[in-house]
């Protein structure tokens, strides 16, 4: 079906369907029984919006936001109000302690520097927040080792300081059921919570919800399922459903003769006479330069090759075999289902196709 696009602008749209939006929530929640859905929002809510998003998932019944940062922390608090848990995967840092005290953040404690530093706030202020320690079970990224955690769980007086209500983890490996590092972290996750007083537990991001039952715990994080990425090497098996697409108007159509090149550089060369469109959407608005001469655009429901070096605002479209008629003000279409064919067109992943869509676009909540 060709795509709508209300009143025609030169300027390209990321279309977000709240609703969907909604509904992978519902399904995902489905999908894990009692245990509570931790909605991750970091980066704008992978480029969505973090408020509009915040608002539709907060509507949906979703009380609990991971951000990657006290800014994104406080920006998601002033959208959606006091009532939900908003948690900082960063952690706490010296500079954001007004920001974290103020937004009412909860920090992730992911060493015992930032314990020590956090104990030391909140022994200073009246109703310090809840924090959450994240343990590092083998990705080597954020999290305490065994060895702090150890040091954490004899340490009645600085838990108490931090007055943690959630004890969380990440799996580095979950998109892959049969790879040995998730039992292996599964475990490991266990022996150190057991070290710890008993606090509610939390592993699973989208790919770990996938894994069943053994992974959910009180708590499960999930991000790009939430946008209708798929996150796992079994997509036709997940529950969520597209949710964001980049409309790109056509701005221009051209008839080339063989010979004729296209783009900077003239990376491209006509071997035979052709029509093109230049769409309006270009590098700055998320189709990535990797994409020129690679990657493909949707228009009439039909893949399009790109021809030419992609630009700042524009991108040539091989339309020559296009059935139905290509017209100006019609639209072109990146992301939406084929968000994980771009992705493995360009040796990206739809996480990073969807957190680069341009400052630039409209964005388009259907309301
Ligand atoms: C980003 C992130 C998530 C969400 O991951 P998805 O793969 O998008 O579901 C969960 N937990 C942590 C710690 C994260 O950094």
């Amino acid at each position: 079906m060709k795509p709508d696009f209300p009143s025609f602008s030169t300027r390209p749209t990321v279309r977000i369907n709240l609703q969907t939006i909604r509904e992978n929530y519902e399904a995902l929640k489905k999908r894990v029984g009692t245990a509570k859905i931790g909605a991750s929002v970091k980066a704008d809510a992978y480029g969505l919006g973090s408020v509009p998003v915040g608002k539709a998932l907060y509507g949906a019944g979703c009380r609990i936001f991971f951000v990657a940062t006290a800014g994104e922390g406080k920006i998601l608090r002033d959208g959606i109000g006091p009532n939900a848990a908003i948690y900082v995967l960063s952690g706490p840092a010296p500079r954001d302690k007004g920001v974290l005290l103020g937004a009412k953040l909860k920090p992730v404690i992911n060493s015992m520097g930032q314990a020590r530093f956090w104990a030391s706030v909140a022994r200073e202020v009246n109703e310090p927040p809840y924090t959450a320690i994240h343990i590092d079970t083998g990705m080597n990224r954020l999290g305490m080792t065994a060895a702090e955690v150890t040091e954490l769980g004899r340490d009645k007086k600085l838990w108490q300081a931090l007055n943690p209500d959630w004890v969380m983890s990440h799996l580095a490996c979950a998109p892959d059921a049969d790879h040995p590092m998730n039992k292996k972290q599964l475990t490991e996750f266990r022996k150190a919570a057991a070290q710890l007083p008993l606090t509610p537990l939390s592993l699973a991001n989208t790919a770990g919800i996938y894994l069943g039952k053994p992974y959910h715990f009180q708590m499960v994080r999930p991000g790009i399922g939430l946008y209708g990425g798929k996150a796992t090497t079994k997509p036709d098996e997940e529950v969520s459903k597209s949710a964001v697409s980049l409309l790109a108007p056509i701005l221009q159509i051209r008839e080339l003769k063989k010979g004729e090149t296209v783009g900077y550089n003239a990376t491209f060369i006509a071997s035979e006479d052709m029509r093109i469109a230049i769409v309006g959407a270009g590098y700055a608005d998320g189709v990535p330069v990797r994409a020129s001469n690679r990657g493909t655009a949707i228009l009439h429901d039909m893949e399009v090759p790109i021809v030419g070096r992609v630009s700042m605002d524009f991108t040539a479209l091989d339309v020559s075999k296009a059935r139905l008629s290509v017209e100006i003000g019609g639209v072109a279409v990146f992301r939406g289902d084929n968000l994980e064919h771009e992705a493995e067109q360009l040796g990206t992943l739809n996480y990073e196709l969807l957190t680069r869509l341009g400052q630039r676009c409209r964005r388009d909540y259907g309301r």
